[in-house]
């Protein structure tokens, strides 16, 4: 950690940004890089207290934050964007060294996460509310709409940097306080930017951060919590159910960015270099683990030959190792419970018939040798599961029937995309995809200004966009009556 420039980051991490909390020294969470094994540092953990304490602030703290103007928050989180931008280096290092995503992406990700407090730096001066033309002579009637309240998050250690900001930025936008949870494997990252918001001018009671041991305790505590009126999770389908359904205890507001399955479909129309380009951007960024990978791989007959070949040929080229060197393309994936879940899923195929092309190959540590493989069905474990690892199943499809069937057949709803150059195709395709977010040749798709989100099991709310801040506003109508 000695590399990183800036001493107020370093001190970020020794200890929880909220330093006006009490730490619970006595319980640690040691955080390492998963490209090498070696610890990089102890975080203090916070105690139960500590955590209903700093919802308890963070309420106060939120009642001053609302009556300031759209514009004093926008100058604040402009600087904190600034911040973002002027620490990018540092911010990228920490995310490699505790993530294990390539140097490159990792500045990429910091460059997307502060896009995010940019854009609802100037939102926060469009929450406008309308005049409604009125039912009766003597009223007259509007909306206006107000910050929710207190709003938590718990994010994933897949963008530990840019999970934070597309939340955090609109809460504070908005007008609203926020507690949020990083993941416990990657906290530093959450930390320094955390820091760097504090540096920008945003009180420190307004934006808190706090970790557990436990996850599920700190789930419990947001859920359950009547102060609390918002939580915001970024995570798999499995625990966004659990959080979903102690939300309802407290019918509080939820939105959820769950996991996906996305089908990547290359039709007989396609020009399959503009497809081989983004069947690598998409399905090999961040070692095949964001929710919006192509997870599945249709290629129609007629090109399924030309696209293996060059598909292969492009995937061979990618380069394993630590983030931190230069070159490296593919880093270790985050746990080893996460390596023996993909080598699972390899293995459980290849038994049922798929054939190895490219890759397979045993390598020591974390890291997994990006992998494609052929005859594979539509029934196996690999097509039905999120992989979240550089692993490409590909399936043959003959009409688009039968491909829109496949590629609708999941529980999830989140990213799809597919290459096409007919326009009637395209239009019947996007349509029938049952999909929050569709890539139509193109492979990379997410930005600050546009909704990000699924449907289905995928979850509900949005991110980002004009609709990003409207998760953290409520509206409220105003009937005027009396009027002569
Ligand atoms: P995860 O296991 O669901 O964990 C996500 C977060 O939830 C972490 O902070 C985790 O804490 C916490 N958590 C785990 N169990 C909890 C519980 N019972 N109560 C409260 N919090 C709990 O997911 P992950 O493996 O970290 O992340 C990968 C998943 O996220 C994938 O499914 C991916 O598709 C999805 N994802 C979705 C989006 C999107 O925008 N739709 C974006 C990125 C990732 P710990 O770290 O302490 O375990």
């Amino acid at each position: 950690m000695e590399m990183i420039k800036n001493r107020s980051l370093l001190s970020a991490l020794c200890e929880p940004a909220n330093s006006a909390h009490t730490a619970n020294l006595a319980a640690n969470l040691a955080v390492t890089n998963p490209a090498t094994g070696e610890e990089l540092g102890c975080i203090s953990t916070d105690s139960e207290a500590d955590i209903y304490a700093a919802i308890e602030r963070s309420a106060v703290a939120q009642k001053s934050w609302q009556k300031t103007s759209a514009k004093e928050r926008a100058t604040i989180l402009h600087r904190w964007y600034q911040l973002l931008m002027d620490n990018q280096a540092d911010l990228a290092r920490i995310i490699t060294l505790e993530q294990g995503k390539p140097l490159a992406e990792a500045e990429g990700e910091v460059a997307y996460g502060a896009s995010f407090i940019e854009w609802f730096a100037e939102e926060a001066k469009r929450t406008y509310g309308d005049t409604i033309p009125g039912h009766t002579r003597d009223r007259r009637l509007m909306t206006i709409k107000q910050p929710v309240g207190v709003a938590t998050a718990i994010t994933p250690w897949n963008f530990p940097i840019a999970m934070i900001t597309r939340k955090a930025a609109p809460a504070l936008a908005a007008g609203c306080s926020f507690v949020g949870k990083p993941a416990n494997q990657t906290p530093l990252s959450a930390y320094a930017v955390v820091e760097l918001a504090y540096q920008a001018g945003v009180p420190k009671e307004l934006l808190q951060l706090v970790i557990h041991n436990s996850p599920e305790v700190v789930g419990q505590i947001f859920c359950k919590n009547e102060i609390v009126r918002k939580l915001s999770f970024t995570g798999s389908t499995r625990v966004g159910r659990i959080l979903t359904a102690q939300c309802a205890e407290t019918v509080k507001r939820v939105s959820m960015e769950l996991g996906g399955n996305a089908p990547f479909i290359v039709f007989d129309d396609a020009d399959i270099d503009t497809a081989v380009a983004g069947a690598i951007a998409s399905k090999f960024r961040n070692a095949g683990q964001t929710c919006i990978c192509a997870n599945r791989f249709y290629i129609h007959d007629a090109v399924y030959d030309q696209f293996i070949d060059k598909f292969c040929a492009a995937v061979v080229q990618l380069k394993v190792g630590n983030g931190l060197e230069p070159g490296v393309t593919i880093g270790p994936l985050i746990n080893h419970a996460a390596k023996n879940k993909v080598l699972r899923l390899i293995e459980a195929a290849v038994a049922e018939g798929a054939r190895i092309v490219t890759g397979g190959n045993h390598r020591d540590g974390l890291f997994v040798e990006p992998t494609v493989l052929t005859d594979v069905s539509q029934t196996m474990g690999i097509v039905r599961e999120e992989i979240f690892g550089p692993v490409a199943p590909v399936i043959r499809f003959s009409t688009d029937e039968e491909l829109i069937t496949m590629a609708n057949d999941t529980i999830y709803g989140l990213a799809a995309y597919f290459y096409s150059r007919d326009i009637g195709r395209i239009w019947t395709v996007a349509e029938a995809l049952e999909y929050g977010m569709v890539g139509i040749n193109e492979g990379s798709i997410s930005t600050d200004v546009a909704p990000f989100g699924g449907i289905k099991q995928s979850g509900f709310g949005r991110e980002g966009a004009k609709e990003g801040i409207d998760e953290y506003l409520e509206v409220k109508y105003l009937c005027f009556g009396g009027i002569r």
